[in-house]
């Protein structure tokens, strides 16, 4: 039930997980948070890379966990939550919207900085976690350093409140290499690997 409330785009565990494909992955922090004690601790995660890393892979493989161990979970993109908050104002259902993102346990927020956020996305982005500072954990997902923040929120001083909400009690997760999708499709081109 809990799993099917969350919304996952699609179920990935670290069974599926080639650890040897990145340069650098902080395995043991991935294999704490899989344990889930983060959430005990109202901690928050942040998973920062380039593309095709398995950033989102791993997000939704920790929130699988996080169901199995009967934490109310909520996956969600930056950009789609941006936009339903948005779009709950024009109805009156802000206050229902935002309860929506800040009363599970556990939410994922999928790639952050792909598309920059206007004023209002900025300030609706805020609003969630600082809320959540006190009621649950964030996993987040992001391409940008955290000095590219600025750019991405278009105002430094809401960039740097967001971070250091987030960093104040998270751990960053940091993946380096090349992108596995690339490698997926240079193998299929090469006959190597099964076209799944
Ligand atoms: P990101 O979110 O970092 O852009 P994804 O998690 O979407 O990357 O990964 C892209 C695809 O490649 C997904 O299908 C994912 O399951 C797969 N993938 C990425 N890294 C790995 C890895 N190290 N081992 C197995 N599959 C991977
Ligand atoms: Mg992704």
């Amino acid at each position: 039930r809990l799993i099917k409330a969350a919304h996952f785009p699609s179920i990935k565990t670290v069974d599926t997980f080639d650890w040897a494909h990145p340069t650098s992955i902080p395995k043991h922090l991935v294999l704490n948070a899989l344990r889930c004690d983060f959430v005990e601790q109202r901690g928050h995660l942040i998973f920062l890379g380039p593309g095709g890393l398995g950033k989102t892979h791993l997000a939704q493989a920790i929130g699988y966990a996080a169901c199995q161990r009967e934490i109310r979970t909520l996956w969600t993109t930056a950009a789609d939550m941006i936009n339903r908050l948005v779009a709950s104002i024009s109805d009156h259902s802000l206050d229902r919207a935002l309860r929506k993102y800040c009363s599970p346990r556990l939410l994922c927020i999928d790639e952050l900085g792909y598309l920059p956020l206007d004023q209002q996305g900025r300030d609706l982005f805020f609003q969630v976690i600082s809320k959540r500072s006190e009621t649950g954990s964030v996993i987040l997902t992001t391409n940008k350093v955290f000095k590219k923040w600025g750019e991405v929120f278009q105002d430094n001083a809401v960039a740097t409140a967001i971070a250091e909400r987030l960093i104040e009690n998270g751990e960053l997760i940091k993946i380096e290499g090349p992108s596995y999708r690339v490698r997926k499709r240079k193998q299929q081109e090469l006959g190597l690997a099964g076209s799944e």
